[in-house]
């Protein structure tokens, strides 16, 4: 049997790359991107199926690089509301600890879910929980991942460094050295895909200077190089951080960065705020990625991360929503409306335009996860894609489509595509049950805080 075309007819806008004109619309087959048709032109072969997008902007699918899925269970919740980081942190973590594996399993789909009806199509979670009885917990993500359909790189997180040893989060949510390194050599063997088109990847993600012991960010760069998957922690988010690396390793962010062997292009870091201009140089030439996250950075008051000299400097930039205890939404569009936003703050209203931030979302994530099959519309790439309507109540009025998506505040798909499979079908899950869901995690959430 032939494989199965689809024309997606005549988009009202489509972001393409520069210079490539789709308002004839795309062609997909066998999960791929095979044409993109400028304006009039039709498909090379006839399609079996013609979905006409003239009420639609069509976007890669986006890609969100940082997240702590588990997180939506302690989403806005009173005694940490006007916290800054390290007290946020240490309220939460005895929360955290009690996480156990149907509340993990809950609070993943609701994460992904709500990624996945903004038009997110590839998921980064950063998950570095593992207290007794959730030995299990990548895997329980994974099986989440293959029932909604998403693309995701799960990373192996860890911490190593307690309170006993001048750490900040508590001895029970810390793991030996050895449990974190088996367990990140066992869940890389079994579902680390490689290649285009891959579904699911792991990557090694110690949690953060002041929760990982110096020897876990050293072997795990080693592990990551020995089984080539990426690497990725949360860095230079606030002066906290940085003044708690000068005090334990007489080092600034980056030059410990560097002598543990991370400074590389493997690396993405979130955050990325507090860099001098050598520092932006060195992660710039080394072409280590950032993952800028407004949202979360302006609630904890944290800062502005400098996205703009990091990129002039050779680093690629993409965009992450952040744990929903620090966001507290899981939208991919609303981040990449507030990027634009808080970038303007720091770079003037001409450098910051809703492309950038598109891109950002898009292209730029997909380089922070290594991927070169994602992020963009053109032939030969992954049929990952958003289809937006324009005729709600926000956007009446509006003109420029693109604009309009990033500036009137888009923030649900109507229909998604992840690998030439509709994932999200008239702004709907097909087979989720949504209240069942919210009910569920409602429920798990309550009991979590106790
Ligand atoms: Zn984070």
């Amino acid at each position: 049997m032939a494989a199965q075309r689809i024309w997606i007819k005549n988009p009202l806008a489509v972001f393409t790359p520069e210079g490539i004109d789709g308002q004839g619309g795309l062609v997909i087959e066998n999960q791929q991107i095979v044409e993109v048709l400028a304006a009039g032109q039709s498909p090379s072969a006839p399609c079996d199926e013609t979905k006409d997008a003239a009420q639609h902007v069509v976007l890669p699918g986006l890609i969100n690089t940082h997240h702590h899925f588990y997180q939506t269970l302690t989403r806005a919740w009173a005694p940490v509301v006007n916290q800054p980081l390290f007290p946020w942190l240490k309220r939460l973590y005895p929360v955290w600890a009690r996480l156990r594996p149907e509340a993990l399993a809950l609070a993943s789909q609701v994460a992904m879910a709500e990624l996945l009806l903004s038009g997110c199509t590839t998921a980064s979670d950063h998950h570095y929980l593992f207290p007794d009885g959730m030995e299990e917990a990548i895997d329980i993500q994974v099986e989440v991942v293959k029932q909604l359909g998403m693309r995701a790189l799960l990373t192996r997180g860890s911490m190593s460094l307690g309170e006993e040893q001048g750490g900040l989060p508590p001895q029970q949510t810390v793991q030996s050295g050895e449990a974190i390194l088996e367990d990140s050599l066992r869940l890389i063997r079994r579902y680390h895909q490689r290649g285009a088109g891959a579904q699911i990847q792991i990557a090694l993600a110690p949690c953060s200077p002041f929760s990982v012991t110096e020897e876990i960010m050293t072997e795990s760069a080693r592990l990551a190089a020995q089984e080539d998957v990426r690497l990725h922690t949360h860095l230079a988010e606030t002066l906290n951080e940085e003044q708690f690396c000068l005090d334990r390793f007489g080092l600034r962010t980056v030059d410990y960065l560097e002598k543990v062997g991370w400074l590389g292009p493997r690396t993405w870091l979130a955050h990325g705020i507090h860099f001098n201009a050598d520092e932006i140089h060195r992660l710039g030439a080394a072409g280590t990625g950032i993952c800028h996250c407004p949202v979360s950075n302006m609630r904890l008051a944290s800062g502005i991360c400098p996205t703009l000299d990091l990129e002039a400097a050779g680093a690629p930039v993409g965009l992450g929503v952040d744990g929903s205890a620090s966001n507290d939404a899981s939208n991919l569009m609303y981040e990449t409306r507030q990027a634009l936003y808080l970038q303007r703050l720091r770079y003037g209203a001409e450098r910051i335009t809703p492309q950038k931030v598109l891109g950002w979302a898009t292209r730029g994530s997909a380089q922070l996860l290594g991927r070169s099959d994602i992020g963009e519309l053109r032939p030969g790439m992954q049929a990952d894609l958003a289809m937006f309507r324009l005729d709600e109540l926000r956007f009446s009025g509006s003109h420029d489509p693109i604009a309009a998506l990033i500036l009137c505040g888009a923030e649900r798909a109507d229909y998604v595509m992840i690998a030439g499979k509709w994932r999200v079908v008239a702004g709907a899950i097909p087979d989720m049950d949504l209240d069942s869901l919210i009910a569920r995690h409602r429920a798990a959430a309550s009991a979590l805080i106790g």
